[in-house]
């Protein structure tokens, strides 16, 4: 057992930050203006709900401004507190840095548990956020744009994008003032699996380098590995899905809310979430084995692990028996800094969270651009470019023909090949590439530094090297 204290998130970020900035070359007094929150705003606001006022409590953290506008979700649980909010912008901060995504650091929390409210309770709520928040400048297309995250969808992302619209009539870009919105309401193809799939892109990068595998103490393919999830929500939910549906793994655990079950067979991801919707839980489910304390299935034998839920999950208490080969990060700080530690001597490999998760703000991104350009992507090119390939394949046949019709295409081929490229696929290309370079970023200084072990650090180092650049161009 460790003998550090567990530290609160906020503190666990600084110390893995402290950790790597002690292996870089920086003046301290820029090293601590990256490190701190530059501003953070607490507002109180009454709503008037089942004949009388409730009052609520919410936060909108701004931690790096080296890039406008800052960019970070918006989470509404009942645990949301100042020092989880500013945990959460920084690591925006790197996470965007890391990935090239030209925004600073931000995050916003509501205390609230949304289960106990109704739809339109809930709008009236979250219009007065963000009605809040624009006032200040908070929720902005050139200051400050939020997005989804635990506890708010594309649903609450609407009423946002609505709401500034009112308080900003003649604003033309006043859609690009939050990301994460319904396609009807100016979003982006993909974006509501973005998070979840650049999980899937993450791990597919990871098992292309023999070497790494290697350090896991893996082998093979993403086929056939055993997968345990911890939270079937946005995230969890996604990345589950396409992995068991395209890359050929098993889940053989999904630990939510109200328990956890496991199955060695592999559980149905599909069945298993429209179970949960109809249930309020994983209990009663058909098959896998049922416990009440879930957690303690995040112990469990497997090859991967995705804690795609809380904080804090994986820490002091229970970071040595965690037997995962493999901990990618889906959730935002699920492993404090002394489980971090833990699990690093026992030679765990974890794919840290702001690469890990960094596949919603990247695709937030592209739907930011394509606010601002008030065009969809593809809408150009998709025809011209399915017009130049048809010019090709009747080249082709007309040559076929010529030869006596020796040969032909394959017409699975030949209609993957002819199909232009529409919204969804562009964006799914962009957020691939986007992941793979970003993890060749951090594996060249994994593998390249001796004094670097994991890839945790590995990311700190290039994302504050990218921030730093940013000041130092400022002149700060
Ligand atoms: P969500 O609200 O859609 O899902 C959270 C899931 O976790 C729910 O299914 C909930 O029932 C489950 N859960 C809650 N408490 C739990 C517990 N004690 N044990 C097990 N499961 C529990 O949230 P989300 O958007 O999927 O976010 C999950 C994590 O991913 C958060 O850390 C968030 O910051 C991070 N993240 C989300 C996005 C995004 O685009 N939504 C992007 C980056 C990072």
């Amino acid at each position: 057992m460790s003998t550090i204290k567990e530290p609160s998130f906020r503190e666990s970020v600084d110390l893995m930050f402290n950790r790597a900035v002690a292996l870089m070359d920086l003046p301290p007094g820029l090293e601590e203006k990256i490190r701190v929150c530059n501003a953070t705003y607490t507002v109180r606001f009454g709503v008037r709900l089942r004949g009388q006022i409730q009052t609520f409590t919410g936060y909108r953290s701004v931690h790096s401004e080296h890039m406008e506008p800052v960019k970070g979700g918006i989470r509404f649980a009942p645990g949301v507190n100042q020092d989880e909010v500013e945990a959460l912008a920084a690591l925006m901060t790197y996470k965007c840095a890391l990935v090239d995504a030209p925004f600073g650091g931000s995050k916003g929390g509501l205390c609230i548990d949304p289960r106990d409210y109704d739809e339109h309770e809930l709008e009236l709520i979250t219009r007065r956020f963000a009605y809040e928040l624009a006032k200040r400048d908070l929720i902005h297309p050139s200051q400050n744009v939020p997005a989804p995250d635990m506890g708010t969808s594309e649903r609450e992302m609407a009423w946002i994008a609505d709401q500034y619209a009112r308080m900003n009539t003649t604003d033309i870009n006043a859609k690009a003032c939050v990301t994460g919105k319904p396609l009807n309401a100016g979003g982006i193809a993909g974006r509501v699996e973005a998070t979840g799939r650049g999980v899937q892109y993450a791990l597919q990068e990871f098992f292309r380098h023999e070497e790494d595998k290697a350090k896991a103490g893996l082998s093979g393919t993403l086929d056939g590995k055993r997968v345990i999830v911890q939270g079937l929500g946005n995230v969890g939910y996604h990345a589950a899905k396409f992995l068991s549906e395209e890359d050929g793994c098993k889940i053989v655990g999904v630990i939510e809310r109200d328990g956890g079950l496991l199955d060695e067979n592999g559980l149905d991801i599909e069945d298993l979430r429209a179970w949960i919707s109809k249930h309020d839980g994983v209990d009663g489910y058909p098959s896998g084995r049922y416990i009440k304390d879930g957690a303690k299935y995040l112990e469990e034998d497997c090859d991967i692990l995705i804690p795609a839920a809380l904080e804090g999950v994986i820490n002091l208490s229970n970071a040595e028996r965690i037997q995962a080969k493999l901990i990618i990060e889906a959730a935002n700080g699920p492993i404090t800094a002394g489980g971090d530690e833990i699990l690093r001597k026992k030679g765990t490999v974890i794919i840290p969270d702001m690469y890990a998760n960094a596949g919603g703000v990247t695709v937030s991104y592209f739907e930011w651009v394509k606010n601002l350009s008030h065009i969809r992507f593809g809408r150009m090119q998709r025809r011209q470019e399915e017009a130049r390939h048809q010019l090709v394949v009747d080249q082709l046949e007309a040559l076929s023909e010529s030869m006596g019709k020796s040969w032909s295409l394959d017409p699975a081929f030949k209609e993957k090949y002819l199909k232009g490229a529409g919204e969804l696929e562009l964006v799914r290309s962009g957020l691939d590439d986007t992941m793979r370079t970003a993890y060749q970023d951090m594996r060249e200084v994994w593998h390249g530094r001796e004094d670097v072990t994991d890839l945790r650090t590995a990311a700190y180092l290039v994302s504050i090297g990218k921030v730093a650049g940013s000041y130092r161009a400022k002149g700060l």
